[in-house]
């Protein structure tokens, strides 16, 4: 950058504007992105940006805000860049190979929370976990609840083990695509956000997704190929009076319904996000 050095509210100024035009989003979200992106290229908090917007800053610092304002202006997702999301009040380390947390999500955490009681060493298991959020968002909440927590990606594992290492968490990790690994173990309660959108939905090619593992996300034409396996495939792995939640996507309530009511589940039914769509589903093994 030449002339006048910049200063922290003139960038921040011209990158909301920026950002709000390529991404379409409200001036004020916009703002918001180019703020956690400022304090992630100087390594400072919000409070250093309101005391210091009129500084001067060095050569050095706006071509780190550059940097990551150009990919951000390419669609990069936000958490990827900054490396992490918060969820259920923790933040989570993300990087490519893992979904970012997804507020929606927290509806299955509070759903399994109100089933695991919390002085009891319930066996839980989180299906595809990724960045380890619900397996270990209920270990901390449930310390005597005992977490398994499985993933086919050893990338993804990875970064859950650190997740839980930083947070704290007491999980067991185990690589294993679905329940391949799991042959002979049974739970109280199985949890699970699985790929479910329609491989060809234009909705993949838009936003944040674009940048987030595929496998996380998409699951054959309509979408339920793994919700369908994994429903037949629960029962092997339930206690009698144990509990399958899993995610789905917004129109797929009623699909995964009738597949837990085939395959045996009793009190079968559905529970509906902040945005009041229907995102979870489940039901009881028989006794
Ligand atoms: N809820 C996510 C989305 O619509 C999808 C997550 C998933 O497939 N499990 O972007």
């Amino acid at each position: 950058m030449s002339g006048e050095a910049a200063t922290a509210t003139v960038l921040l100024d011209e990158a909301s504007t920026r950002i709000a035009a390529a991404l379409g989003l409200e001036k004020r979200e916009a703002r918001l992105e180019a703020r956690v992106l400022a304090a992630q290229a100087w390594q400072v908090d919000r409070a250093w940006l309101i005391a210091h917007g009129s500084d001067p800053l060095s050569d050095a610092q706006a071509a780190q805000f550059q940097a990551l304002l150009s990919r951000r202006l390419a669609g990069e997702p936000v958490a990827y860049l900054i490396g992490t999301r918060e969820f259920y009040g923790r933040p989570f380390q993300v990087s490519p190979d893992v979904l970012i947390p997804r507020p929606d999500t927290e509806l299955l955490v509070e759903l399994a929370l109100a089933r695991i009681p919390p002085d009891q060493a319930v066996e839980v298991l989180d299906l595809g976990t990724g960045s380890g959020c619900i397996a270990i968002t209920l270990a901390l909440e449930r310390p005597h609840a005992q977490v398994t927590a499985v993933d086919r990606s050893a990338a993804a594992l990875a970064i859950a083990r650190r997740n839980a290492g930083i947070l704290g968490a007491r999980v067991d990790f185990l690589r294993s695509d679905w329940f391949n690994a799991l042959i002979g173990r049974s739970f109280d309660l199985i949890v699970g956000n699985p790929p479910y959108i329609a491989a060809a939905d234009p909705h993949l090619a838009n936003g944040d997704v674009r940048f987030e593992p595929l496998t996380a996300l998409a699951s054959g034409v309509d979408g339920l190929d793994d919700l369908r396996s994994l429903t037949a495939a629960a029962r092997a792995h339930l206690k009698p009076g144990g509990v399958l939640l899993l995610e789905h996507g917004y129109d797929q309530a009623d699909a995964v319904q009738s597949q837990l009511r085939q395959r045996g589940f009793r009190n079968v039914r559905s529970w509906a996000d902040l945005a009041g769509i229907l995102r979870v589903s489940g039901g009881e093994w028989p006794e």
